[in-house]
């Protein structure tokens, strides 16, 4: 006869399991409360402090850690010493545990969560079980989450055990999820600012920003086909908790699997329309957002965002702020992309890219705030390490722009400045953005000379056949000579926003001056590479 030990915080389904185990002949074990809503439903259960001999104890820190547990569970049925043990001691073999453990992550990621309440919530015994069955899994059957109890079920009503093939997936997946438990439980405690003086029973603990370990990123999303190439293996991790409004809170409604480049270009979309409050669409290519609009509605935003680069728009990733309605649907489904995102799709839009059937939709729900940065942190990944940083969510105001030159930008150009700022933000260095009535007209991305920028945003906007005259334009970083600036007000710009700083900004000041365009500093620099 087998026996099973549950022993589970999360009591989802928990009853209709055991049921179905107590159908198949199966002798029940339990402790505490899950024993208490066992025998509740009716089942027959033995509570595990009755197989002890030994009480729960110490407000329930030790239920299970006991000989006549542990021995049932790791004793090698194929040895005869192991075996010949358990008779002497009086163990019975445990065939199936069934754990899931306090909720430690649930606990931590309340506000307010007191540092008592998170220790009080480390798990012991039921790890300490679950390693115990995962390293006997030729013996020992360990579900250690819910979704696996239909496939238990299945096995057992249908070849009267459990295959191999099962008991050691579900090994590797209970040593996955301790391994992520005690992530969790080293990522917060590591996060504690400690204070001797305010330890209390109500200690709530200020947190740092950056954990002490770097291992949050435990829940894998999905394995990827390959990587950046072809050559290359990949997968999609998420951080433990993402954040609201995150790209890894989207769902897909329909499309082909996202590729690694999906994702990443996906990220870079994503993250640029949502700085917007204003309607927007931005259309990325390569991780450069090659056309950036804010607009009355997402048709014309579209519009205006693709025009900037009709050529590198093909294939490109699309992102919107507000819910895609049919008139926009239609207008993008004439381009070939590769993702559509926002937070929402008309029917009217949905039934445009129902033919459409490679078109991967992204529904993803915007952050309730645009200045939530929990968790906002960025990692490069660099030889033997890793680079951590927080994100990058500088918002510029009209009241930090400082004039530097004689002329004055007119109230337009300042909001095609801040517009451009913020586009700026979200393209590679060196990066200069020319735009003008809510719209980019030029877009220089990636070169490692400012200068090489500047004439490539010119040469797009001549190939779009758009002008640059009365254009604002945005600079990540200061002009380090006056050439820069040349090149982008010989190309038709008439306001320029960058942050100063540069040895030589009398240099460039003097050049705005002697051009008669209007030129800020903005003070704050915007590398991204
Ligand atoms: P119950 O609700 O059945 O009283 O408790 C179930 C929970 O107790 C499960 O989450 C299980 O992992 C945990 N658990 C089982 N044995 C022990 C133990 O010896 N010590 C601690 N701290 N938790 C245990």
């Amino acid at each position: 006869m087998m026996r099973a030990l549950l022993s589970v915080s999360d009591k989802t389904g928990i009853v209709e399991f055991a049921q179905a185990l107590h159908a198949l002949n199966v002798q029940l074990l339990s402790t505490g409360g899950t024993a208490k809503l066992l025998a509740d439903a009716g089942l027959p259960v033995t509570e595990v402090a009755e197989v002890t001999q030994f009480p729960e104890m110490l407000d329930g820190r030790v239920k299970t850690l006991h000989p006549k547990v542990h021995g049932g569970l790791l004793a090698r049925r194929d040895l005869p010493a192991h075996m010949a043990a358990l008779q002497e001691h009086g163990i019975d073999t445990i065939d199936l545990l069934v754990v899931n453990l306090y909720p430690f992550e649930a606990t931590v990621a309340k506000m307010g969560c007191t540092l008592a309440d998170a220790i009080e919530n480390i798990d012991i015994g039921g790890p300490a079980m679950v390693r115990s069955a995962a390293k006997n899994w030729q013996d020992v059957g360990v579900i250690t989450d819910a979704s696996q109890y239909p496939a238990v079920i299945d096995e057992l009503q249908t070849l009267g055990k459990l295959s191999n093939a099962l008991r050691f997936s579900l090994s590797v997946a209970a040593f996955n999820r301790i391994s992520q438990y005690d992530g969790a439980i080293s990522n917060y405690l590591s996060s504690v600012q400690f204070e001797e003086d305010k330890l209390s029973e109500d200690y709530v603990p200020q947190m740092a920003v950056f954990p002490g370990q770097a291992n949050m990123y435990t829940a894998k999303m999905q394995d990827l086909r390959y990587g950046e190439n072809s050559h290359q293996q990949a997968a999609w991790y998420r951080d433990m908790q993402p954040q609201v409004g995150s790209l890894a809170t989207g769902v897909q409604l329909q499309g082909k699997e996202l590729s690694y480049n999906n994702i990443a270009d996906a990220d870079a979309a994503w993250e640029c329309v949502k700085s917007f409050e204003e309607p927007a669409c931005v259309i990325v290519k390569h991780a450069n957002p090659c056309g950036v609009a804010v607009g009355q509605n997402p048709l014309e935003c579209y519009t205006k965002a693709f025009q900037t680069d009709p050529t590198s728009a093909f294939g490109g990733i699309i992102a919107f702020n507000r819910p895609v309605d049919g008139a926009a649907a239609q207008a993008v489904s004439k381009q070939f992309v590769e993702v559509l995102m926002a937070p929402n799709f008309t029917d009217e839009a949905l039934e445009v890219f129902k033919g459409k059937v490679n078109v991967r939709l992204m529904q993803i729900a915007l952050p309730n705030n645009y200045g939530n940065v929990r968790n906002a942190l960025e990692t490069k990944r660099i030889g033997s390490g890793i680079l951590m940083q927080t994100a990058d969510n500088h918002v510029l105001t009209l009241a930090d722009l400082k004039v530097v030159t004689v002329k004055q930008p007119t109230p337009s150009e300042l909001q095609d400045l801040l517009f451009a700022w913020k586009v700026a933000q979200y393209v590679k260095s060196n990066a200069i953005v020319f735009c003008k009535n809510g719209m980019t007209m030029g877009v220089g991305a990636g070169q490692m000379s400012r200068l090489d920028s500047a004439r490539i945003a010119d040469i797009k906007s001549q190939a779009a056949d758009l002008s640059l005259e009365g254009t604002v334009v945005a600079s990540d970083a200061f002009f380090p000579f006056r050439d820069g600036l040349d090149v982008v007000v010989n190309a038709g710009a008439t306001c320029i926003a960058q942050p100063g700083g540069s040895m030589r900004d009398q240099e460039v000041i003097d050049a705005a001056n002697e051009h008669g365009v209007a030129m800020v500093f903005t003070g704050v620099r915007h590398f991204r590479h």
